[in-house]
Parts: structure tokens; sequence; C-alpha cells
């Protein structure tokens, strides 16, 4: 058994981090456990584009730490952390405070990279959390406002250009998003929503390129086409100015001017992962951290890393949050277990198929490669599986109902019928195969129940399900 005074310490509140701490605080854990977040709120990245757009509220995809932690037995310090000493098991925040450790939990997750394009990091949005997705919202709104009082036809088409850098899945979930959602904002204003102009800015010919979600390319190239969405491949950022995008094409030098440009192009680990007393052989090329199938630092024991900032060289996984949620279990596990004096497990990671959202009610749903639920069923499905997901029993709960009612009982809806019918299936189409798709469920679960709960307790249907229709069994 481990004796220590000192507490065991979560650095990061993201989905690797909040998880381990939630799970912690269930566990009869025996040690003080403190949260070190920066932030104030956790951001549900996999929903930012429903915060952006106003399909979910900020309470709900954006909520504060606080009230997630209430009743928990998480401290939680909102700080930034700036050394961090392993062999001393100490570390130091913004604040000037010094925290000593009995266990620490690297969740640090990463951060958007510029590639050293000039001016990128000066003059693009990024989507990483909540704060930024109000921010472009608010920008948004603002180019369309001034798009209506503009004076010339030529200022107007700059206001209308929204170019995205980057084709991976955020950059196409929100261009996906956008092309549905400004033309219905335009047209609220009295615009002309067909002058609105989406650019999507790819350095390579290939979207999704090596991507967990490339499986999915065929289905999202024909909602890009349906959307209009403008494609530039082989398009090589150069720089980036306040009102225009550099950039090279076919040993040309190019340029697109657009009012307003966002950044999705690539990610790097935290940057205080530099910092630690780790050699090169124990990262990767990235710079992540290796870890144990444990999660555990080599050489440190009592330490462990998982998410977006750590990789498991024998079982390596994407960096997404379906993979971070499980590891905080994981290390939840382990950090018990270390406590008692028992030996650690290797963490068992289930991948679960991918989700993408493909504009407003729009999505698709790939079910371990084999099965893809395109339109609003997959639009359904994805958030389900990530309501599901929402932290902690009573704001999962909430969320839930809240997200039922506005959905499938149509109390509250933030877009009439007819702006619906910008997405690619009709309303009356889509209520019918929700139903198809709520139906073969409804039936499995009552034939066979424990099956049905084993095999789709990934997805969250379930959960859904007993939410609307509570199992009689
Ligand atoms: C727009 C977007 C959409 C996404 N969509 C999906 C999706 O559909 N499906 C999916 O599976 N994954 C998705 N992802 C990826 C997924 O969100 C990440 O893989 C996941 O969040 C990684 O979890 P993490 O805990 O490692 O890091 P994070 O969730 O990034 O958490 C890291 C935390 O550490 C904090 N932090 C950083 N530095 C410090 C410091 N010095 N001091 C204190 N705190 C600090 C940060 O504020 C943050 O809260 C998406 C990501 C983005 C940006």
């Amino acid at each position: 058994m481990q004796q220590s005074s000192h507490p065991t310490i979560i650095l990061g509140g993201g989905f690797v981090g909040l998880f381990t701490a939630l799970h912690l605080s269930q566990q009869n854990y025996p040690h003080p456990i403190i949260l070190i977040e920066q932030r104030d709120r956790f951001s549900f990245k996999p929903l930012l584009y429903e915060l952006l757009s106003g399909e979910l509220h900020s309470q709900q995809v954006y909520p504060r730490y606080q009230e997630l932690l209430l009743g928990s037995h998480v401290a939680f310090v909102q700080d930034t952390v700036k050394a961090i000493n392993l062999h001393h098991q100490r570390l130091t925040v913004a604040s000037g405070k010094n925290y000593d450790y009995c266990n620490l939990v690297l969740a640090l997750g990463s951060q958007t990279t510029y590639f050293n394009t000039p001016g990128a990091d000066k003059y693009t949005f990024p989507l990483t959390d909540g704060a930024e997705a109000i921010a472009l919202r608010k920008h948004l709104r603002l180019r369309l406002h001034q798009a209506i009082q503009a004076k010339t036809v030529e200022e107007q088409q700059y206001l209308l250009t929204f170019a995205i850098v980057g084709a991976g899945p955020a950059g196409i979930e929100l261009a996906c998003t956008l092309a549905d959602l400004l033309p219905i904002w335009y047209d609220e204003l009295g615009g002309d929503s067909d002058n609105v102009r989406i650019v999507l800015v790819n350095r390579s010919r290939e979207i999704l390129k090596g991507d967990i979600n490339s499986q999915l390319r065929c289905t999202v190239q024909r909602s890009l086409k349906y959307r209009q969405v403008e494609l530039l491949f082989d398009a090589a950022v150069t720089e980036i100015q306040s009102d225009r995008v550099h950039y090279q094409q076919h040993d040309q030098q190019r340029e697109l001017q657009s009012g307003t440009i966002i950044w999705t192009a690539g990610t790097t680990p935290n940057p205080l992962l530099a910092d630690l007393p780790v050699t090169a052989e124990h990262r990767d090329k990235r710079g992540r951290l290796v870890v144990k199938p444990t999660l555990q630092l080599p050489g440190f024991p009592e330490v462990f890393a998982a998410g977006d900032c750590a990789v498991n060289p024998d079982a390596p996984h994407p960096p997404t949050a379906q993979v971070a949620y499980q590891q905080g279990q994981a290390i939840a596990q382990n950090l018990k277990l270390q406590a008692v004096g028992k030996p650690l497990l290797p963490a068992q990671i289930h991948l679960r198929g991918t989700l993408m959202k493909l504009g407003l009610n729009d999505g698709v749903a790939n079910i371990f490669n084999k099965l893809q639920i395109k339109g609003q069923p997959g639009h359904l499905l994805r958030q389900a599986t990530y309501l599901e997901l929402l932290p902690t029993p009573a704001h999962n709960a909430r969320i839930t109902t809240e997200w039922l009612t506005d959905e499938l009982f149509q109390r509250h809806r933030p877009f009439t019928r007819t702006q619906l019918g910008h997405t690619p299936f009709l309303p009356g189409m889509a209520a019918i195969a929700a139903s198809l798709v709520l139906a073969t469920p409804l039936v499995w679960r009552a034939a066979q129940p424990q099956q049905f709960q084993q095999t789709l307790s990934w997805s969250g249907v379930p959960t859904l399900l007993n939410q609307i229709t509570p199992s009689t069994r």
C-alpha cells in the first residue's frame, strides 16, 4: 500500500483529465485529488460546431468545471502549469504556487500548430475550445452584417467569402456546418444567400488524408459537393494576411481574398512536454510521450500520461476523444490499484467506429467500417453517442432530456422547416428514417436485452432508448 500525504494531481481538464478525476472520485480513492486546468470551462470538442451554430447551448457543451465537479471529491484549481519537476515530484503554476504530488497524470492535450506560416497565428481563427467557437460565431455574424451594408460588389464578395485551411475532419465538419448555417443567417438579415462562399483550402489532393475517418471520404465528398463548398486542392498555404490567403498551387503563387480565415490544419503536443526529462527514444516523432501499456511513463511509475499528448507504441490509437476518455477511465483504475499495492492492468481501448457532422441535422456514423448510417439518422446517432459521453450522470441526464425534447418532439427548434430543407433529406423523410432507426433497436432490445446492451452500449443507443421508452424488463 502506497503511503503519502501528498495528493494525486491531474494536469489538464480535457477528456483524459476530467474523466480520470470523475472516475477516481467514485472509487473510494485514498489520496486527495486535485485537477489543475487553465480554463474555467470544459470544452466538449466534438460538439463545438453545435455551440457555434446554436444547435446546443453553452451549458450543454461548454459547462463550468465547478458545476461538473460539484459533490465530487475533486478539488479544482484554475491555473496554468508552468513547470513540472518529475524527479522532485513537484510542479509550479502561473500564480507562483508549488504543488508536491504522490501521483501525477499528464493530460495536457495538444495545441494548434501553424507550421511557421507567416501571419497564420495573427489573422486566422482557431476552433479548439468553447471560447474560440463563441468568438468565431460573433465574427461570422459581424461579417454578414457588414456584407449587408457593403458599398460595392467586390467588398461584399470579400466579406461573404469564408476560407477554411485544412480538409481534415475538423475543416470538413466546419465547412459543411457553415455551408448550411451562414445562408440561413444571411437570409434572416435580408441578404441573398447564394452569395455566401465557403472555400476549403487543402495542401494535398486528398481530403481526410491519413485520418481515422478516411473510410468516409466518398460520403464526405458528396456532402461537400451538395453544399457547393469550393475545394482548393494541392494548395500549400505560404502566408496569411488580414484579408487574404497566399498559397502555392502547381508551381504558381496564388491568393484568395477572404473576410474570414479559419485554421484547422494541424496540432502539436503541448509544449510543456518538451521540458520533461524524457529521452528522445521515449518520444515519438511528433514529440508525444511514449507510455507503457498501463499508461505509465517509463522510469516514473507514479506518472501517467494519455490522450493527445502520449502514445503507447504497442497499441497506437488515433488522437480522439473516444480514445482519451477511455484512457481516463483506465488511469483511474490503475491509480486505485497502485494505491492498494496491486499489479496494474494494460489499458483496454475499444474503437467504436467514427462519427462526423456533415451540416445541420446531417451526419454520418461509420460502424466498424462495415456500415454507414447517413443523413439525419447519422446525425441522431452521433448526437446520442456524444450526449452519452457528457460527463457526470446528472449532467448527462439533463442534456439528453433537453436534446430529446428538441430533436424528437420538436418543442423548440432553432431552425425553421424551410431552413432544414438545406440538408439533403426532406424533413418528412428524415423523420421516417429516424423512426426506422429507432424501431429496429426497440425490437432487438425487447427480444435480446442483454445482447442488445452489450453490443450497442458504446453507441449511446441503449441510454437514448431508455430515455424515450423505458424497457419493461
Ligand atoms: C474542433 C474539434 C473537433 C473534434 N472532433 C472530434 C470528434 O468528433 N471525435 C473525436 O473522437 N475526437 C474529436 N476531436 C479530438 C478530441 O477532442 C481530442 O482528441 C481530445 O480532446 C483529446 O483529449 P485530451 O484530454 O488529450 O486533451 P484536451 O481535451 O485537449 O485537454 C487538454 C486540457 O489541458 C489544458 N491545458 C493545456 N495546457 C495547460 C497548462 N499549461 N496548464 C493547465 N491546463 C492546461 C487545456 O486547457 C485542456 O482543457 C476534436 C477536436 C477538435 C479541436
